[in-house]
């Protein structure tokens, strides 16, 4: 690989572009905001998101964001019948991998959903961080696995789950063996299947509220599912992704006028 290769895939790495693509020649039409760079550090990083581009005005301005720290204290239980339970509907699929530069995600062939509110989101992606980005009771966990669902209706639902020390955790392990590493790449394997139900607890009581997305444009039409039991991977798992993404987590946002819902039965598998 010549030495502008390896240049470009360092920078590539470190979330920039490789030829200037300023931040000014984007925020003059839509189309060049999207494609705006941000990362987690410096002045692409997380308090710098909404000046950015006017696309990412969210992320400075609203006032439901997301993620938040969790005070089980001051969970609600949830009063209406629909909301009580989340179905879990997960089909196995071909592993489908790519890393953005952002994250590791898991792309996910059409017929897996979620129903809550009777409502359908379908599975469209997971992916991860490092830390973990809600917080609960003021304490953060190892990673954070975040699964992205999306209605008819373009509604978002995201279900997270906590990743901490422990166990190895083999349904994690094939597709860490499979991992992208460098930005950009995308893996995918026709006889490689897995199941993103194998990577959720089997006590599936949650915490819910409205919130947004954690990365750019912060869009504010996602209704949160966290649960409430982390489950575990090993510290050389969490290695194998730190070395990649050192720091992806967006910092805890302000609760201001929300309230989070905590679901009675325990939902499980
Ligand atoms: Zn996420």
């Amino acid at each position: 690989m010549s030495d502008t290769l390896n240049r470009r895939r360092l920078l590539k790495l470190l979330g920039m572009t490789a030829l200037g693509t300023s931040v000014s020649s984007c925020v003059t039409s839509p189309a060049a905001a999207a494609k705006t760079n941000w990362g987690y550090i410096g002045k692409q990083g997380p308090e710098y998101w909404g000046k950015l581009s006017p696309d990412f005005q969210l992320c400075y301005v609203g006032k439901r964001q997301t993620p938040i720290d969790l005070q089980t204290a001051s969970v609600k239980s949830i009063d209406n019948k629909n909301q009580e339970s989340l179905i879990v509907k997960y089909q196995p699929t071909p592993l489908n991998l790519v890393n953005n530069g952002k994250t590791i995600q898991i792309n996910y062939q059409p017929g897996s959903f979620i129903e809550s509110e009777r409502q359908v989101y379908h599975l469209l992606q997971f992916h991860f961080h490092h830390p973990s980005e809600h917080h609960i009771n003021g304490e953060e966990y190892d990673m954070e696995l975040h699964f992205v669902h999306r209605s008819q209706a373009g509604n978002l639902a995201v279900v997270g789950v906590f990743l901490k020390a422990g166990e190895f955790n083999p349904n994690l392990q094939t597709i860490w063996d499979a991992i992208p590493q460098t930005s950009g790449e995308e893996n995918q394997f026709k006889d490689t299947i897995i199941n993103a139900s194998s990577l959720l607890p089997a006590e599936r009581r949650f915490l819910t509220y409205s919130g947004s997305l954690t990365t750019p444009p912060c869009s504010e039409n996602v209704t949160w599912y966290i649960m409430e039991t982390s489950i575990e991977v090993s510290s050389e798992q969490i290695a194998k992704f730190t070395q990649l993404f050192p720091d992806n987590a967006r910092p805890i946002q302000a609760l201001n006028e929300r309230t989070v819902f905590e679901s009675a039965n325990a939902n499980k598998a």
